[in-house]
């Protein structure tokens, strides 16, 4: 691994978020310029809503190359830059700024993320399948068009309120047979499930003993994918797994997510498997 030091080139990043002190992109990205050699600087920014068009600002003034934005502001962002990504308009949340000399571009690599990480660490093809999304928030909108775009048979959005689910699939209904609908009126669906993918909250640290669905209503024979890896393994996976069920955790979501940015940035390919050491790195040592 080659160290770059800090120099009149180097090349600046950073996250935006509030609250931002737990993020660990900072980690991951300064490990994957470091592996590269890439003259590059990635810090985290703890920027409050009233302050966002000022920190946007701040990377045309200052030149930041790119910038990732992390909630509360992934929405709001999108008022403040030059251009918008057709997938991150559909999607109606921004998560990376490029600055193409002084042209600020807004992606979302959040869906495409967990696309590819299905793919690379599951080896689940989405086209010709039937997929349940538990949830219809922030990050179900990502996964949901990244999963609709590649052609799955059936895609199933199930949320505890139900007319966010309804709507998310009535966006989607182009590219594939949707469907919003309570948890109540999921059974149909479930049952024929290939793919069943927790984008909830429920189970994350610290309400960590939280599910989204009964796991013995699973069916036998689907992949069982949860977005959250803090726990790295939820209650959820591991009920799905003690029941026989091939699983799939988050961290490959924040991973590739990363990687997609660090790709938009530099035009080189991401070393996913440093970052992926720096990440569990880092969750070991704070468990
Ligand atoms: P969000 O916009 O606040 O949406 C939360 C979703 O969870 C909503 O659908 C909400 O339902 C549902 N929910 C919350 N508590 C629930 C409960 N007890 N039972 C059933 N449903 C519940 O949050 P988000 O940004 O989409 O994030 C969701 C999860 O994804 C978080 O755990 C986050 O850590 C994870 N995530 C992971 C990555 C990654 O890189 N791996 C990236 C982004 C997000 P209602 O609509 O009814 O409130």
């Amino acid at each position: 691994m080659h160290q770059q030091a800090i120099d009149t080139e180097t090349a600046l990043f950073g996250v935006f978020g509030a609250p931002v002190r737990h993020s660990r992109s900072p980690l991951m990205m300064n490990r994957a310029f470091a592996s590269v050699g890439f003259n590059g600087l990635y810090a985290a920014f703890h920027v409050e809503p009233e302050q966002l068009a000022q920190a946007v600002g701040g990377i045309r003034a200052l030149g930041f190359r790119g910038v990732n934005v992390t909630i509360p502001h992934k929405v709001q962002v999108m008022a403040y830059l030059d251009e918008i990504d057709d997938g991150a308009r559909q999607i109606g949340a921004v998560n990376t700024i490029v600055n193409d000399n002084g042209k600020l571009i807004g992606y979302n690599t959040d869906g495409i993320g967990y696309a590819r990480s299905l793919q690379e660490e599951a080896g689940f093809e989405p086209s010709g399948k039937h997929i349940v999304l538990l949830g219809a928030g922030g990050a179900a909108r990502g996964v949901a068009w990244a999963l609709a775009r590649q052609h799955p048979a059936s895609l199933t959005i199930a949320n505890r309120t139900p007319e966010k689910a309804q709507e998310l699939a009535l966006a989607l209904a182009p590219y594939t047979d949707t469907l919003g609908v309570s948890y109540d009126a999921l059974a149909g669906r479930l049952a024929q499930a290939d793919l069943v993918v927790n984008t909830t909250s429920a189970g994350m640290h610290p309400h960590t003993s939280l599910m989204p669905l009964d796991p013995a209503l699973l069916p036998a024979g689907a992949l069982v994918s949860d977005l959250i890896y803090n726990p790295l393994t939820t209650r959820f996976l591991e009920r799905a797994a003690a029941q026989g069920a091939r699983t799939h955790g988050g961290l490959g979501m924040f991973i590739y997510q990363g990687a997609y940015a660090f790709e938009y940035w530099t035009g080189l390919s991401a070393p996913v498997q440093a970052m992926r050491q720096a990440v569990e790195h880092a969750l070991a040592v704070n468990e």
